[in-house]
């Protein structure tokens, strides 16, 4: 049986990794499908502590997979689907293809960009429906693109795609930005950026070859439709957190965060953690994250030795 299985490989888990793996606990770390998290979609970080020019998203994870692996970490690149509680205490983790036994858990799964819910959304993903202007935004150079949004990330995937695309319409439900006033007041002022008020995208039109064309949308205060041209539309509505797969061994709060222990990471079941972005709603950083990746290795760490002494 391990001592400690970390699911995730983002910045709380791999912090996780490092601390656990210190304390000679031999972590085992499950990847889940995207290996180094969200910060594998970014360009620049320029606000991780230690890194004054700035590092690269996935270089810092890189990094991060190196530093726990020094120190015995085991990465197996699967995917989670279920964890349940043993007869005799600890944890079964079952993936698609091995099953794994644990003393202690802990959850850093993370969280899934959420998209709009309409009816051909999964075929358009890749073909002119994404969520990562960083990833996807320089394949549609001199054309009109839109954003849906009003949020940090809204303005700040509208401001990176000026660079390449053509015009970039900033599609939000309301009449003000829901984002923090100096990034709300730099995508306003871009000459490229055309944002479009209290309006929804309702349908995404595709063209002969099943990619993206236009978008149709309802204005929500006069309930006019109308079509807007398109090649892109990079959705930036918020996330979901990634905790669908636990059953009944933690409480979620109505978003489906796991709700934690105040000031702790423990969750409602003895013996598993979370950490990251799949618990937080609130600061959703790579530092804050990786912050609750180190409480979370430390009170396993305490659990284990309250427990079972190793
Ligand atoms: P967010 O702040 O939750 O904003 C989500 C936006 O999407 C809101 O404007 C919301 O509209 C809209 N929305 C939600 N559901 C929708 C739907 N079904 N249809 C249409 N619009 C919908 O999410 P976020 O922008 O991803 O930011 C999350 C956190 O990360 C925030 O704390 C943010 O400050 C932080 N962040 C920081 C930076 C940075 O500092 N560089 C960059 C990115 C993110 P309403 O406004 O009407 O609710």
């Amino acid at each position: 049986m391990e001592q400690v299985i970390i699911i995730g490989t983002g910045c709380a888990g791999y912090t996780a990794a490092i601390y656990t793996a210190r304390a000679n606990l031999k972590p085992l770390m499950l990847s889940g499908t995207q290996p180094g998290g969200q910060l594998t979609t970014t360009t620049e970080v320029e606000n991780f502590p230690g890194h004054p020019e700035g590092i690269m998203g996935p270089e810092l994870m890189v990094r991060m997979q190196k530093q726990a692996e020094r120190f015995g970490t085991r990465i197996a690149y699967e995917m989670v689907e279920s964890v349940s509680l043993l007869a005799d205490g600890g944890f079964a983790v079952k993936t698609g293809s091995a099953s794994y036994e644990a003393k202690t858990v802990i959850i850093a799964t993370g969280a899934a960009p959420r998209h709009m819910g309409l009816p051909n959304e999964q075929s358009l993903i890749g073909r002119g429906l994404t969520s990562c202007a960083t990833c996807d935004g320089a394949f549609y150079p001199d054309v009109p693109v839109a954003v849906i949004g009003g949020g940090d990330s809204a303005c700040e995937e509208a401001g990176f795609l000026t660079r390449f695309a053509s015009k970039v319409y900033l599609i939000h439900r309301r009449d003000e930005l829901r984002a923090s006033k100096i990034m709300a007041d730099r995508a306003l002022a871009n000459p490229k950026i055309e944002p479009v008020w209290n309006s929804t995208v309702t349908e995404y039109l595709t063209d002969e070859k099943g990619e993206m064309r236009a978008v149709k949308l309802k204005n929500l205060v006069t309930g006019a439709e109308s079509e807007m041209d398109v090649k892109c539309v990079f959705v930036a509505i918020g996330h979901v957190p990634n905790s669908g797969f636990l059953g009944g061994l933690v409480d979620l709060d109505e978003n489906g965060y796991i709700l934690q222990t105040p000031g702790r990471t423990a969750t409602k079941t003895p013996g598993l953690f979370a950490a990251g972005d799949v618990a937080d709603h609130y600061y959703r950083q790579a530092i804050t994250a990786a912050g609750q990746g180190c409480a979370a290795a430390l009170e396993a760490e305490r659990y284990l030795s309250e427990h079972e002494g190793h």
